[in-house]
């Protein structure tokens, strides 16, 4: 598994997307709000899509997954059909828009 996250609680967190992202080893009280998408959704060799989500307050970075696929996306709180758009502009699969949207 590559991911481009290290967890390292001796060095300041740092976010040097997309070469790499240091992040404290543990998620702290504001990671529960303040999580935000970094870049592009990307595709694992498994084939599940994920994203990097990151704490802007102290920089806890976890990836988050889709079990589910692309579908899964359109069930997430918070995706609109703009972001549906952008995620499948990353996969250069955009024949699939049409059928999520149906
Ligand atoms: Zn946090």
């Amino acid at each position: 598994m590559k991911t481009i996250v290290e967890y390292d609680a001796k060095r300041r967190p740092c976010n040097r997307y997309p070469k790499k992202i240091i992040s404290p080893p543990s998620p702290n009280r504001c990671c529960l709000k303040e999580m935000r998408r970094i870049g592009e959704v990307q595709v694992e060799e498994g084939g599940l899509p994920f994203f990097y989500k990151r704490c802007p307050r102290c920089g806890y970075t976890v990836r988050e997954f889709f079990p589910k696929g692309l579908d899964g996306f359109l069930t997430l709180e918070g995706f609109g059909s703009n972001d549906v758009e952008e995620v499948l502009k990353g996969f250069g699969q955009r024949g699939l828009l049409i059928e999520l949207a149906a």
